[in-house]
């Protein structure tokens, strides 16, 4: 690979989850100095357009608000049917993939290949994503597909970054910092598509994450107030007793729905107990306030982004908490 310039690419797409690490990534392409108009964040939506199941309602309207507040364009992609649709896979195939356009219109593509087949589980907690089918159905799979089927990123150079950090995890810490992304074509003859994937914060600790954000002044997601210490969805199968106990505390209805696939699969989320129990274990989070539990529970995200004048930026309680999240 050529030596990396990161000021030679025509488009950055900054895989943005609405989480501090994603954040980071996309305020250290604002320290480099890269135009704003070569920037997108791209969202991959983890429960679809359907009603939220898994991740947390107020997230795409808390990504929305983020992309407005610095004037960067924001672009969401999905699975149709979301997370709940692929769950429930039953002798069918997986669901077509969703992306927005620059001209406001939605394209679909997928969903009529491939073999008929059945999930009717929870992705597993494992770093393999043969089990752990979360991350690629409805994330890596979404993203690529995004990119390979939309003309506008032929014949130019693309940088995506993501913002996976060493500290989370040993897998995480072996990961490239620089490597072709999975949707790169650049060899090809007649429609070279030259898309790198960049993690810059791969090296970074928790302290320069959170400094970043300090900065700039942002108000990270609410659940970090509340004391996740980590955004992925609110019931991540990788959260532990607390988290779970927590997210209970906030949405008991999903939480019953969630309980009541296990009974009906036969098969629990986690290898070692089942959610009630593991539920029953924990301690919800200290720090959650009725106005946050409202907050994230909603479709709407009315605080500012950036904090205004003369209000104190805070770190969240969740900052330096439990890492419970994807490996
Ligand atoms: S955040 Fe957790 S549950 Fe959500 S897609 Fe990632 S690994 Fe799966």
């Amino acid at each position: 690979m050529n030596e990396f310039n990161i000021y030679s690419y025509d488009k950055y797409i900054v895989s943005f989850s609405g989480g501090k690490d994603s954040t980071a990534c996309f305020l250290y392409l604002l320290d480099q100095g890269i135009p704003k108009d070569r920037i997108e964040l791209w969202h991959q939506d983890i429960d679809g357009r359907e009603s939220v199941f898994f991740d947390w309602e107020v997230t795409p309207d808390y990504c929305r608000k983020f992309a407005e507040a610095f004037g960067v364009q924001i672009y969401f992609q999905w699975k149709e049917g979301g997370f709940k649709r692929e769950m429930l896979r039953e002798n069918s195939l997986t669901a077509p993939i969703c992306f927005e356009l620059p001209d406001n219109t939605i394209q679909k593509v997928g969903g009529t290949r491939g073999n008929p087949s059945t999930r009717l589980k929870f992705p597993q907690s494992s770093p393999d994503l043969k089990v752990r089918w979360c991350s690629a159905y409805l994330k890596i799979d979404v993203c690529s597909s995004a990119i390979r089927n939309q003309e506008r990123f032929n014949n130019i150079r693309t940088l995506v970054l993501s913002g996976e950090r060493g500290e989370e995890s040993p897998q995480r810490a072996k990961y490239n910092i620089l490597e072709p992304d999975r949707s790169d074509l650049r060899n090809s003859k007649t429609r070279p598509r030259y898309v790198d994937r960049h993690r810059p914060i791969r090296d970074w600790k928790e302290e320069q994450v959170w400094e970043i954000i300090e900065r700039y002044r942002v108000r990270a997601h609410p659940c970090y107030y509340m004391g996740w210490g980590r955004c992925s969805c609110k019931f991540c199968i990788f959260g532990n007793k607390n988290q779970f106990a927590s997210a209970a505390f906030i949405s008991p209805e999903l939480t019953e729905e969630i309980i009541e696939f296990e009974k009906v699969f036969g098969c629990t989320m986690k290898r070692t107990t089942d959610l009630r129990t593991l539920i029953d274990s924990g301690t919800p989070y200290q720090h959650i306030t009725q106005q946050l539990k409202e907050l994230s529970a909603s479709y709407d995200y009315n605080l500012p982004v950036i904090l205004p004048d003369g209000e104190e930026w805070i770190l969240p309680s969740g900052a330096y908490g439990e890492m419970c999240g994807p490996s």
